[in-house]
């Protein structure tokens, strides 16, 4: 049976993907009912169009344009308009306006009039915390001045295949990954490249330069397979920079995010034939069967996940001004309940991920605040996705671990009386990525029978 081979951070005693598994089957149906049945948790708030891509110019990257379709898909032009990659790849559902500041601030715990998708009250989907904080992993949603952005309804723009692929959305990976590369002394710090301001300034010509260094050492996945450091390996390799533990983090959390997109995508593939949403076994094997580490990172995220939700729940039940729908207390008890199902569930197994071994050895907290940088990189990466469907995933998934490190690394274990402010944005991502990876530990588990059924017995 497969083993999460991560002695020093996992504790493999339990974190066999079969426990996952089980934990999944009892977490799921709460989780589920909280992303698909509270207004709050099934729409999401963020900067999904105004933000130009930081690092390069990305009008190559667009799926709307002709090139990047005709690129994604064969015969283009003989597939029904619907079903094109710069169709599928576009929002559903109307989206819905901020109210704007001037309207809270007028009416900040009133039921804020207009609609949001469906017969949604923006009372439980409105945000009122906006302040950033230096612990957040992410780039809030908000950093641009003026615009709050827009509301989009997560039921109605599920994660799914899109077509959006060619060098556009491989520019957006490369650079993921590159980010990967904690070398100090030849590598620049990415303190600096997490203050790239603004769209096409000096720092963003530094990124570029950067790629270009990187790309010239990168570690090719094939040669990583097979690099002794890649897996977890005992607590005996954590005093050499070049295994630190720190790195090999954020190389799972980033390779178990893409796993999980291309579950999805292979999950609820489009059928160009049939014109049917159907799984793809042929997909899941060549994305993801092949390659049993990219699956241990996917199980890898689960774990972080939902230490980080259990972590969560005392926090959740001790402060009540937490508020979910501010405009209806009823709704608002409905909602918390559900919040406390899932996270009394994520708690019921003894603690799977232990972080408190992060970010301990001599370089410490240099390492937590290169790690932070360099997943505000990752989250401003995700502007350059030229798909919008990707691109609302992309971020929102983004966010959700963004916001498990922050609970993980930032909520101090020793109870210091300073905890950080956990944003509405942030906790509507972190539920949501924990049931994208419910998800997608369900559909492995049917693409594995489906596979073994197709190849009958050895
Ligand atoms: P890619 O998935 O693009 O991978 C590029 C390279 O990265 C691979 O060749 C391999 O070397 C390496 N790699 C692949 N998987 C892993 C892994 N798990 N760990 C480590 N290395 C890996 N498409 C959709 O249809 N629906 C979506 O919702 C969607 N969302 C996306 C969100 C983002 C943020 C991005 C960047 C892309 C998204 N895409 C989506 C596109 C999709 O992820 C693929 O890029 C596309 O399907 C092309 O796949 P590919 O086979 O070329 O390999």
């Amino acid at each position: 049976s497969f083993q999460i081979s991560l002695k020093a951070i996992v504790n493999d005693a339990c974190a066999s993907y079969s426990t996952l598994e089980r934990l999944n089957r009892n977490v799921k149906p709460a989780l589920d009912e909280l992303v698909q049945t509270t207004d709050f948790f099934s729409h999401y708030r963020l900067n999904l169009f105004s933000k130009k891509c930081p690092f390069w110019d990305d009008e190559n990257g667009m799926c709307g344009n002709i090139a990047c379709a005709v690129e994604t898909l064969d015969n283009e032009k003989d597939i029904p308009e619907v079903w094109r990659a710069s169709e599928l790849g576009k929002l559903e559902g109307p989206r819905a306006k901020h109210p704007g500041k001037s309207m809270q601030l007028e009416e900040p715990v009133k039921p804020l009039h207009g609609k949001l998708g469906e017969n949604v009250g923006e009372s439980c989907v409105v945000e009122y915390d906006d302040e950033c904080d230096d612990r957040d992993y992410c780039v809030p949603e908000d950093e641009r001045a003026g615009s709050k952005g827009d509301y989009v309804s997560l039921l109605r723009n599920p994660e799914r295949f899109t077509g959006y692929a060619g060098d556009g959305a491989r520019n957006v990976w490369d650079a993921v990954y590159r980010e990967n590369c904690f070398q100090k002394s030849s590598f620049p710090h990415s303190a600096s490249l997490g203050k790239v301001p603004t769209p096409k300034g000096p720092a963003a010509m530094d990124f570029k330069a950067v790629i270009e260094a990187a790309g010239r050492q990168q570690v090719l996945e094939s040669e990583r397979q097979h690099n002794p450091l890649t897996p977890f390996v005992a607590k005996t390799g954590l005093e050499h920079e070049d295994e630190c533990l720190e790195k090999r983090v954020f190389y799972r959390v980033m390779s178990g995010m893409h796993a999980s997109i291309s579950t999805h995508l292979c999950w609820d593939f489009l059928n160009q034939t049939t014109g049917k949403w159907q799984p793809n076994v042929a997909c899941y094997k060549s994305r993801l069967h092949q390659f049993p580490d990219r699956i241990s990172n996917l199980y890898f995220n689960y774990a972080l996940l939902t230490r980080a939700v259990a972590k969560l729940g005392p926090y959740l039940a001790q402060h009540e001004d937490y508020t979910f729908c501010t405009g209806d207390p009823g709704q608002d008890a409905a909602t918390r309940a559900k919040v406390l199902a899932v996270t009394e569930e994520a708690a019921s197994v003894p603690q799977i991920f232990d972080e408190s071994l992060m970010f301990k050895n001599g370089e410490g907290p240099s390492l937590k605040e290169d790690f932070r940088n360099r997943f505000r990189n990752v989250s401003r990466l995700m502007d350059c996705v030229g798909c919008d469907k990707c691109r609302l995933w992309g971020k929102l998934q983004t966010a959700g671990y963004g916001a498990a490190l922050k609970v993980l690394f930032e909520f101090d274990n020793n109870h210091q009386p300073e905890v950080p402010v956990l944003k509405r944005t942030e906790l509507v991502a972190l539920f949501n990525t924990y049931a994208r990876l419910g998800s997608s530990l369900n559909a492995i588990q049917k693409f594995r029978t489906m596979l073994d059924d197709a190849e009958g017995p050895k």
